[in-house]
């Protein structure tokens, strides 16, 4: 059997280098929340595959489904001879968006994908071509979600230009000085310096940001968001490829908005490891693209539909959505606890299950929350590994740690990780 060092040297030969690894590890067998490399040694999983694994590495419910619609058949193209799973599916997502309107849902097979085709939609039912994202935002890596990303390194440098119309306001965050009201003041600037509101199809926003650093949008910035949108005829799309799939404690973050966004795309934990993605929303939205303008080859897979009936099956029947909510507020108390003796950790947030702290220079024995520390934070994540913890970070600066442990894990597991958090924290300080 091949070693970590031989498969990375075999990697390296053959792999382009703009794929990044976080860990020079190569995986073996992974079970819930935990994984083996190829070496034998044993990992705690808190990143989830990048938050894809709200129901744990292979659960035995998601395997099944997805063997059992093997022995049926594998492929047919929706579009070309349908199947029921898909259809279920998107009764299901339907049924569980927010907002007291008829709905309909598209399938397709990545995040990036999902964001595309919102905007197209958008656009259709609009017909206006404009679109406002936000600083920080991260919406994938194909040109369009690219131009919509707030960030530049590392994700845009070199790829531009990016399509038009595509302009960015502020992203509210109490931490790093930006209220709500300077935020929302940057949109109606846009509409001054950029763009006429009359020519805006959709603002676009994540619930809570989440490679941008898993800051979260307050209730009342997308209650004002939707207040604007409204004034003007532009739609509101909530990018839920991250914060959906019940990692904040509702199904859809939106869900604890109490305004409803005319649509919301996901992804990641929506199938438990399986590749599918969609775009949920406003039936009359949602149709407004001609039949043959939507779609795609492998969009909304048998397999993927498979697996995610089950996952939405393992919600309901171990109840992980209170789960998800119960191991927010179990990170959190640990976490602030920890903090108490690191006061590197400036800031312990979150919603649901998706939870962060952010790490600063300490002065004075505080955090000094102008200095934000990526080298702690990357030193951090390399140490934890050592001790057999995987960790992700995330963030404009670089300095954010973000929590991503399958919501199935035990409490057990889940301290055990933190102890080697903590660990971490005291050993790269020293
Ligand atoms: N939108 C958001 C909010 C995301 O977090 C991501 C992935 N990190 C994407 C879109 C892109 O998803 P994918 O990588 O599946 O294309």
């Amino acid at each position: 059997m091949s070693s970590n060092a031989q498969l990375m040297a075999r990697r390296r030969a053959a792999v382009a280098r703009g794929v990044g690894q976080a860990f020079e590890i190569f995986v073996e067998r992974a079970r819930n929340a935990e994984l083996w490399d190829v070496e034998g040694q044993r990992y705690i999983d808190f990143a989830g595959g990048i938050a894809v694994l709200n129901t744990g590495h292979c659960h035995p419910r998601v395997v099944e489904a997805v063997q059992q619609q093997l022995t049926q058949y594998t492929h047919t193209c929706f579009q070309v001879v349908a199947y029921e799973p898909y259809v279920a599916l998107a009764e299901k997502l339907n049924a569980l968006a927010p907002g007291e309107f008829a709905k309909k849902t598209l399938l397709l097979s990545s995040g990036a994908e999902a964001v595309e085709n919102a905007v197209k939609i958008a656009r259709a039912y609009t017909q206006r071509s404009g679109v406002i994202a936000f600083t920080g935002g991260y919406h994938g890596r194909t040109l369009m979600t690219l131009g919509l990303t707030g960030k530049v390194q590392p994700y845009k440098s070199g790829f531009g230009p990016f399509p038009a119309e595509v302009f960015h306001a502020k992203f509210p965050n109490a931490l790093h000085g930006v209220s709500i009201d300077e935020a929302i003041a940057s949109v109606e600037q846009i509409f001054k310096n950029d763009i006429e509101a009359e020519r805006v199809a959709a603002f676009i926003v994540e619930p809570v940001q989440g490679e941008g650093g898993f800051y979260i949008a307050p209730v009342e910035f997308v209650r004002r968001l939707r207040e604007l949108a409204d004034r003007h005829g532009i739609l509101l799309i909530a990018d839920e490829v991250q914060t959906g799939a019940g990692r904040t404690g509702t199904w859809f973050a939106c869900e604890q908005w109490g305004v409803a966004p005319d649509l919301i795309t996901t992804a990641k934990s929506l199938a438990g490891g399986f590749p599918i993605s969609g775009v949920v929303g406003r039936a009359e939205v949602m149709d407004a693209p001609a039949p043959g303008g939507l779609g795609g080859t492998y969009a909304g897979s048998p397999i993927a539909c498979a697996a995610a009936l089950a996952v939405l099956e393992v919600f309901e029947q171990e109840k992980l959505l209170a789960r998800s909510q119960a191991l927010g507020e179990r990170l959190v108390q640990r976490l602030t606890a920890i903090a108490e003796t690191q006061p590197a950790i400036g800031d312990v947030r979150a919603l649901g299950a998706m939870v962060a702290i952010e790490l600063f220079a300490v002065e004075n024995g505080r955090a000094d929350l102008r200095r934000p520390d990526a080298d702690l934070t990357r030193r951090v994540v390399a140490d934890a590994a050592r001790r057999g913890l995987i960790l992700l970070s995330c963030g404009t600066n670089g300095n954010v740690i973000r929590f991503l442990v399958p919501l199935t894990a035990s409490n057990a597991l889940i301290g055990e990780g933190l102890d080697i958090l903590q660990a971490s924290l005291v050993a790269v300080q020293r």
